[in-house]
């Protein structure tokens, strides 16, 4: 590896990706998937989705971890420890200093622009599937926005989510965000390794589907937040790193 990849990279990589035109910020492209000729992006975030979680749990994973043979698979520093700075760092390529938002409120009441709207300004079109509250900031400025509930249960959530992007991948957009929680909440709600095992499972079966469903030429980007930060096996996997795959469907 010529350079440690953060989190920020991402952003820039997929505006890369999708030929827009990218604002001054403190991430840069990530030179391995230059050359990659896709015209569509997937950004699928995984809540939780630790380098050293995704290693332990990879057997277990046959999607994701054709996806990293096939494409690549990083090893990303992640640059905020909870979701909403760690997000707002993936969509806008700013460190969480510079876009200084820690919670939905201050998502919602910022002026500084998302990777999704430079896109918007560019005619992309775009969706994003997320928590029906922290979707609620893209409203206005995305051409597609879904939001699932908080209150449904863990699987019910990402099933969701899945159920969402599947139908914006109707409206035929050039990017779509989708965020799956479900590694996460069991974190939070005390899993051991069996129940977070069986979490990122499903999680891949959702990757698969949403693989299945897109055209030739997309690009997925599976994109771990932050490691483990809750539960009893917070530190245990990692504490810095998150895993980062680059797929593109129709690789040969
Ligand atoms: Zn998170």
């Amino acid at each position: 590896m010529s350079r440690s990849i953060r989190l920020i990279d991402v952003a820039p990589t997929m505006a890369r990706v999708l030929g827009v035109k990218t604002p001054f910020i403190d991430g840069v492209p990530i030179d391995e998937v230059e050359g990659w000729e896709c015209d569509r992006v997937v950004l699928a975030i995984v809540d939780s989705l630790g380098y050293g979680l995704y290693k332990a749990l990879e057997p277990d994973l046959p999607k994701m971890r054709s996806m990293a043979k096939e494409g690549l698979l990083l090893k990303a520093e992640c640059v905020a420890p909870s979701t909403t700075p760690a997000i707002a760092s993936i969509l806008t390529g700013l460190m969480p200093h510079n876009h200084g938002i820690s919670n939905t409120r201050q998502a919602s009441e910022s002026e500084i622009r998302s990777f999704l709207e430079w896109a918007n300004s560019e005619k992309v079109r775009s969706s994003v599937v997320m928590e029906e509250e922290g979707a609620r900031t893209f409203e206005g400025f995305v051409s597609m926005v879904m939001g699932v509930p908080k209150s449904l249960g863990v699987r019910d959530f990402d099933r969701e989510i899945l159920t969402l992007s599947l139908a914006s991948l109707g409206t035929d957009p050039r990017l779509l965000v989708a965020h799956f929680v479900g590694i996460d909440r069991i974190a939070h709600q005390g899993g051991g390794v069996d129940e977070i095992r069986d979490a990122a499972s499903a999680v891949d079966g959702h990757l698969g589907d949403l693989a299945a469903a897109i055209p030739e030429r997309t690009m997925i980007v599976v994109c771990g937040d932050h490691p483990l930060h809750a539960g009893k096996l917070k530190g245990v996997f990692d504490s810095k790193h998150v895993a980062l795959i680059f797929w593109k469907k129709g690789n040969d």
